[in-house]
Formats: C-alpha cells, structure tokens, sequence
C-alpha cells in the first residue's frame, strides 16, 4: 500500500526546533535589513516549517562588503593552504557530529529520504570539503622557460569574491560542491540558497563559524531568485557567480553578469540524461539501475536518466520488469526506514510534474505505470512510466525533474547513438552492455559531461561534474573545479648579470 506512512508522521519523528533563520553575514546572523520573513514549507504536509529573514538586493549588497573586506584584508586568502585545510576538516567534522540533525533539516525542507541523506549526500558532502581541504596547500603555478634575459612564472591567485546561487535538489551536495573548491582557493564568497531549501544552508553557516572560517569569508543570504538571486548576477564587485538550476535561470545570468562588470559565470543546469540498455546486458542490473537512475531523490535530480533506450532484442523484458518493480517502489514518509521515495520539494514542482504527464498521454504516449498523486495531502507522485515514446514529444525533450521515464525501443547501436544525442541537453549518459567495444564507442559518441558504463549516478569528489551543450559549462567537483575560483597571474623578470 503506497499510502501506508504518507501522511502519519507522528510516530516517525519529532519535528525540530529551528536554530537559524536569519541572513548569516560577516559571521553573524541578521534581520534583512526590510524586516521581511518568508515562509519555509513541509513537502509532506504543505505545512510551514519557520519563517526565514528574506534578503534583498540590500542585504546582498552589505554580504558582499563583507567578503570584499576580508578577500582584501582578511586572513583567509592570505594564510597558508595548510592553514585553510585544517579548518576545512574541522568544518567536515563538525557536519559528522551534527549529521542527524542535518539529515532531519534535508528531509523536512526538500522531502529528501532521512536514512539515505545520512548515510549517503551528506557524509559525502563533508567528504568533498576533505577532499578539497587536501588541494588547498597544492595550488601553484610554473616557472616558464626564460627567453633571452627574462625569466617568468605564474601564481594561482584566487579570483576574489565568489557568488553562490543553488537550486533546492540537493541543499547540501550543492552547497558544499560549490563551498569547498572556492573555500580551498582562498576566497571569499556570498551564498544564495533556494527560497523552497533554506534550513541546512543556514546551520552549515553556523558550523563554518564554529570551525574557525574567518567573519565575511563565507556569508548566507536567503532570498528570493528575481530580488537577492539577481542582486548577486548583476553585483559590480562580485568576480565570478556560480549557479546550480534551471535553463532559463542560468540564461538571466550571463546576461546580467554582461551587463554589469563581466564576471566569470559557470553554470550546471539541466537534463534529459539517457540510459541505453543493448540486447547483451544482464537485464536485472539495468533495470535497478534505471529506476534507480530515474527514481533516486523522486527525479529531481539534475542527470536523471529521464531517457531510456532499449534494444529490440530485450524491450519486451526490461519493460516487464521495470513496470513490476516500479509498481512495488515504496513511496512515503522521508523519516520511515523503508521508505525509497519521497514528496517532491515544493507544490510548483508537484504541479509541473503532474501537468507533463497529462501532456504525455495527449501526445500519444502509452502510460505503463503511475502517473498519479499518492494520498491526499503533500506532493507525493507514483514513479511513472511511459512506453511508445516519440523522440519529438515534449516528454521526450523537456527536462521534467520528477520520477518520470520515457522509455523507447532502438535496433543498432548507431541509432541508440543518434537517438541519444537528439536533445538540447548534454549532462550524464549511461551505457550496459558487456561488449567493450560498444561500451568505448558509444562513451565516445555520446556529447554529455559524464558517462556511466553499467553504473549510474557514480559520483564522486574527484570526478569532474557538468555540462555539454545547453545543460551548461564549467565543472563542478574534481580538481577541475578549482580553477572556477583561481586566476592566473604572469610574472616576468630579467634576469641580471645573465650570461645571455
Ligand atoms: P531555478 O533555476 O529557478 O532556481 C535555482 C536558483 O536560482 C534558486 O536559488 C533561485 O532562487 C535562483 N534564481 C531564480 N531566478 C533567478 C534570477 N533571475 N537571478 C538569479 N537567481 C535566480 O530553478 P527552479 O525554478 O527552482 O526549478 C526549475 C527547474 O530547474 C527544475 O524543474 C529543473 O528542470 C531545473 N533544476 C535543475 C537543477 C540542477 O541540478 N541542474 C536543480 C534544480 C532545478
């Protein structure tokens, strides 16, 4: 029974008292300088959790006075990278201590399942300051081979004041995906968080100062995307924004970023991931992993194999079997042990899903499974999918962001390629089959930032994370994403009394 826990929380836990619910700026947590609040809400219910200091365009402005000053005079940038890291791990320990409580913020504000936030995203996400902690004192430039009397070098500088504008997905993978890279960089930084996911990023402000993170390195300011979102994209003295959301979102930002003092953007939008399954893979691995990859964190998430191909030799079965175990996926309550899906983030979110599938069934596609809301209060939906798929359908094209699957039947291996590739998005694509010549061609063909080869949503700290094509550029996680918050600096000298 889908509904079994949907609903009754009462025994499943206690609902927290909220600590933080204010602006944290210069390592202090404010008012909004307008005195206004807005509301957080409980997917499950659509209670209101707290109020929150709703920062504007003004609070942006004082957050980023504050990290101008101590990118300028502060000791962060100008400590040693030793230094930088040994604060950064006793800022990974403290989340480990404090993780039941995070893991309880995660599952109230974003509908995220309690035990698998706990025992997955946010271990990992201390883990992604640890491993950026261990970069923080090996970011050096090069002696360049002297010509004539000159000699030169290069410095890694960190580029300055950093702008952090998250989605509400993932509250605490995101943040630490961008906090950690810019944090080992040495600099400074003002964080926006979703206006639907406040509560974690506000305690994670309150860790950082706890650890040791100097006042004015690392402000929080929640808000709203068009007042506080937009006040940080088109900031004159912010040098590089970094943004985790929508298409359309991140297209406002490079426009503001031109428009105002050409800072540096890099963007993760989204997706329209696919996962192709050929006739030789063992058919019990790829259907958990395409549930999984479609399923896990009720679909939001940004390389959702929302896409699945499957080779005309095995179609009949892998649907079989995806229907059967996406019928027995247990929805419900983020707090109750068993359950593997939750209530999508918000109720625009819920709506838009819902509004998709509707459009699904009038373009011609064939409903397998789901489709529906689960019980009568929150923003709980059954893992659906869709069969007879047409590639130009609008389900087939649009990132839906929900557990929604278009599955589709392909004959060769340059079709699946094809097919594959027919999307404005270039995120993640996932590959099984036990021929390694297929595995290598099709890696190779396909135009997205990560492939999985038998395996789905393998992430890692070490693994460069981002777009091809609309889904965005620059990368996230990963050495690469170091060089976001550095900059380069020639320095050429003579070189006196040279022989030459
Ligand atoms: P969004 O892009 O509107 O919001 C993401 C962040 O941008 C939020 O912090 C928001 O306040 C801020 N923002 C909104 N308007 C802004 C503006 N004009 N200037 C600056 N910042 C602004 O995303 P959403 O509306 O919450 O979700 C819409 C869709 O975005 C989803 O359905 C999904 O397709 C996509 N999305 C992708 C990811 C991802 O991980 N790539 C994450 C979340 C959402």
């Amino acid at each position: 029974d889908l509904n079994s826990s949907n609903g009754d929380n009462s025994s499943l836990f206690k609902m927290p008292t909220i600590k933080y619910n204010k602006l944290f700026i210069n390592g202090d947590f404010v008012d909004s300088v307008s005195g206004s609040t807005f509301e957080t809400i409980d997917p499950r219910t659509g209670d209101v959790i707290a109020r929150i200091s709703e920062g504007a365009k003004e609070d942006i402005e004082i957050a980023v006075k504050a990290a101008r000053e101590a990118f300028d005079s502060g000791p962060w940038p100008r400590m040693s990278g030793v230094e930088r890291a040994k604060i950064m791990m006793k800022f990974a320990e403290l989340i480990d201590e404090n993780i039941e409580e995070l893991a309880t913020l995660d599952a109230i504000d974003a509908g995220k399942v309690y035990f698998i936030n706990k025992a997955f995203e946010i271990p990992s996400a201390a883990n992604t300051l640890r491993y950026y902690a261990g970069a923080a004192d090996k970011i050096h430039g090069e002696v360049l081979k002297s010509s004539g009397q000159f000699h030169a070098y290069t410095l890694m500088e960190p580029i300055g004041v950093v702008g952090h504008i998250i989605p509400w997905n993932a509250p605490t993978m995101v943040f630490f995906t961008k906090v950690s890279p810019s944090l080992a960089a040495g600099c400074t930084m003002v964080l926006k968080p979703a206006e639907q996911t406040p509560l974690s990023a506000l305690f994670y402000a309150h860790l950082a100062k706890l650890a040791g993170i100097p006042n004015g390195v690392l402000n929080v300011v929640p808000g709203f995307g068009p007042t506080a979102g937009a006040a940080i994209s088109s900031h004159m003295d912010i040098d590089v924004v970094s943004f985790t959301g929508s298409v359309e979102v991140g297209r406002e930002i490079m426009q503001a970023a031109a428009k105002s003092n050409l800072k540096h953007v890099s963007l993760e939008l989204g997706g329209k991931s696919p996962l192709i399954i050929f006739d030789d893979a063992d058919i019990d691995k790829a259907v958990e992993l395409a549930l999984l990859g479609i399923l896990a964190n009720k679909g939001e998430i940004c390389v959702a194999c929302s896409r699945v191909f499957v080779q005309e030799g095995i179609y009949d079965q892998v649907e079989k079997k995806l229907v059967e175990k996406a019928k027995a996926w247990v929805i419900g309550d983020p707090f109750d042990p068993k359950t593997q899906q939750g209530p999508q983030a918000d109720r625009n979110q819920f709506e838009k899903i819902i509004s998709y599938i509707e459009h699904g069934k009038r373009e011609g596609a064939t409903l397998l499974t789901g489709g529906r809301r689960v019980g009568s209060q929150g923003y709980y939906i059954e893992p659906t999918i869709f069969s007879n798929v047409k590639e130009d359908m609008l389900i087939a094209q649009d990132e839906i962001f929900g557990p929604v699957m278009a599955l589709m039947k392909f004959k060769t291996i340059e079709e699946a390629i094809k097919s594959a590739n027919n999307t404005r998005y270039g995120l993640a694509a996932g590959i099984v089959t036990k021929n390694l010549d297929i595995a290598n061609t099709v890696s190779r063909s396909i135009r997205a930032g990560i492939i999985w080869i038998n395996s789905y949503l393998a992430v890692g700290s070490d693994i460069p994370f981002g777009g091809y094509k609309m889904s965005g550029f620059g990368r996230d996680q990963g050495l690469e994403a170091l060089h976001k918050y550095l900059q380069v600096k020639s320095i050429v000298t003579p070189i006196y009394n040279s022989p030459w």
